[in-house]
């Protein structure tokens, strides 16, 4: 029997409308989206007439071939996805975007974030009679098209995306428009760009610079944009929206030149760099940011502390995702294969070390030993986020309480696991500050202070609800 995957999918997608070169811009567009999602790519392309996909396991270079991507090539318009998912089913019939057959049209589909009620959506349409061909929560949107009678398709669309709950940002292909939907808590980031006159979308900013498009702006949460030969149509399917932007997306997950309301990723973690100074008091010959994501908050700490940032830690660029290696022994292998220490940098030095996030300790675990290995006289560990305490259910992979370190311990026992002189925590506090400097309509912190902005009730797994009734 497969498990239902509806966790722990964190994915990036990419639509264009109406250019003749919309099929390489897609596979260009999701190159630059790679880090999103590394376990498989597709395309789908609508001719005006029919739609036609192409869709492979593993990263983009090595799932798609110049042969499928030949074949795309006369289509005007297309949407991709690149896919991340660590639990359930790691086939090819969950790699998106899935294309789905009837004879009313066809329909193309990729989704980024986690439906918390899939399941139970899922469960009440397979008692209808509904046969799944995947086990991802995304095609419980399909079925639920599907059914609704009356209407025009927007009106459809609508309807069926009222039924969701969860963290969703959708591109939805038929033969002649692109439809493109922002749940109402705005959980995942979603952006608007236009390419030589074509509407485009994109998770992050970094795919519109990729192809040499405009940044027009952020999608907004509960929005539904749909683009056809006509132009382009603004809606939303609810009034009642409630911003909550993942924290996590400015933290670690995006890339560092994407931008969220015209402000960069690298801008946003220098400042909770920053932020972490004021709160951080070491004395410290270096401080050195753990390569690639909290480069930018290390410099950040180090303009505001005038301690000099180097380069103490390089990163193999031919190691991918360390995280999600299943394992602990494989996982701690992957780390030290990825990290290595600059001996001539950190020896004989009062080292401070910045990473965006403790999840398991793996990594600073890691560090810590290296760098003392290498002859680093004191090494003083500084989290440019607060103690991640609580799993994710919206779509990024924070794994469960059991795993996250700082569920079980406090940072004094955490510093003692890690072997690490000091460890310092970015707090709550001064993480919204520095969200709110930037302009931000309201943020996802669950995974820092267990406040879900949507309820997790139906996906909570069995062995976290014995820790939630136990109080844990
Ligand atoms: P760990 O080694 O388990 O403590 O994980 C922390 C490291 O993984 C940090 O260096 C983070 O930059 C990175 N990280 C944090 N969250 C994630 C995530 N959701 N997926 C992959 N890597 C992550
Ligand atoms: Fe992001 Fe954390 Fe909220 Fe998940 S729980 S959406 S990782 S901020």
């Amino acid at each position: 029997m497969h498990e239902f995957s509806g966790l722990n999918e964190e994915c990036g997608i990419f639509g264009i409308w109406g250019h003749p070169e919309a099929s390489e811009l897609t596979y260009i567009a999701l190159h630059s989206l790679q880090h999103r999602g590394q376990e498989g790519a597709g395309i789908v392309a609508s001719s005006g007439d029919y739609l036609f996909g192409a869709r492979g396991m593993g990263l983009l270079t090595s799932a798609l071939s110049k042969e499928q991507l030949a074949s795309l090539k006369p289509f005007p318009h297309a949407i991709g996805h690149v896919r991340y998912a660590t639990t359930g089913g790691s086939e090819l019939s969950n790699v998106q975007p899935f294309l789905f057959k009837s004879h009313t049209g066809d329909l193309g589909l990729a989704q980024n974030g986690n439906l918390v009620n899939a399941m139970n959506v899922r469960r009440a349409l397979e008692d209808d009679g509904a046969i799944f061909q995947t086990t991802s929560d995304s095609e419980v949107f399909a079925h639920l098209l599907r059914r609704e009678k009356t209407g025009n398709r927007k009106s459809k669309i609508k309807k069926v995306l009222r039924q969701l709950k969860g963290a969703f940002a959708f591109v939805i292909m038929h033969e002649d428009s692109l439809t493109v939907a922002l749940d109402k808590h705005g959980v995942r980031p979603l952006m608007l760009g236009q390419k030589d006159g074509a509407y485009c979308v994109a998770s992050e900013t970094c795919a519109f610079t990729a192809i040499g498009a405009e940044y027009i702006r952020d999608i907004e949460a509960g929005e539904v944009i749909t683009i056809t030969d006509d132009g382009i149509d603004f809606d939303h399917y609810t009034e009642r929206t409630s911003p909550h932007m993942c924290s996590m997306e400015y933290i670690y997950f995006a890339r560092a030149d994407s931008e969220f309301r015209n402000t960069s990723t690298y801008r946003i973690r220098k400042e909770l760099g920053r932020a972490l100074a004021t709160e951080m008091d070491v004395e410290a010959d270096i401080v050195i940011g753990v390569p690639d994501s909290s480069l930018a908050a290390a410099n950040g700490f180090s303009e505001a502390t005038g301690i000099r940032q180097e380069q103490g830690l390089l990163k193999n660029r031919y190691v991918g995702r360390t995280f999600i290696t299943p394992g602990q022994e494989a996982r701690e292998r992957a780390v030290r294969m990825k990290l290595s220490p600059v001996r001539d940098i950190v020896e004989g030095k009062r080292v401070i070390v910045i990473d965006d996030s403790i999840v398991r300790g793996t990594t600073s675990r890691f560090i810590v030993k290296a760098l003392k290995q290498a002859g680093a006289e004191e090494v003083h560990m500084g989290v440019s986020s607060p103690p991640l305490k609580n799993p994710c259910y919206y779509g990024i992979d924070v794994s469960t309480h059991a795993e996250i370190i700082a569920s079980r311990k406090n940072p004094e026992e955490i510093r003692e696991e890690i072997g690490a002189d000091s460890l310092t925590y970015l707090s709550v506090d001064r993480m919204h500050e520095v969200y709110y400097g930037f302009g931000s309509k309201g943020q996802c912190d669950a995974c820092f202070t267990g406040n879900y902005p949507i309820d997790i009730e139906e996906t909570i797994l069995p062995q976290e609800k014995d820790l939630k009734q136990k109080g844990v």
